[in-house]
């Protein structure tokens, strides 16, 4: 990686193993911010190294966000709610029990 500030989209997606269309949404939900060129994004290594470490706490644990139970490991929150870019999880027991598949600030009332 020649340019150690900004990435394309398409380094990132190598970078973290995932696919090109995984980046391109969180981008274009503001999950990760980007830097956009024309057609072009770029993002810069300081915001993806803070994307990234605000995505690690989930992994290892979180908060229902629909019920707020706080879970130890992230075996129990699975699931994520259903809305496009949105990463709150939703634990097992709302996703089985009650059927939930967004979190609050989706949910439809
Ligand atoms: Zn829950
Ligand atoms: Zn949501």
């Amino acid at each position: 990686m020649a340019n150690d500030t900004y990435m394309s989209l398409e380094e990132v997606a190598e970078f973290l193993g995932v696919t090109y269309q995984l980046i391109y949404k969180l981008v274009r939900s503001g999950s990760l911010p980007a830097a956009r060129l024309g057609k072009i994004y770029r993002v810069s290594r300081a915001d993806l190294e803070r994307y990234l470490e605000s995505s690690k706490a989930p992994a290892s644990g979180g908060t229902c966000s629909v019920c707020g139970t706080v879970y130890k490991s992230a075996g129990s929150l699975k699931n994520t709610c259903g809305e496009d870019g949105c990463e709150e999880p939703i634990c097992f027991d709302c996703w089985t029990r009650l059927g939930v598949r967004r979190c609050k600030k989706h949910a439809k009332s």
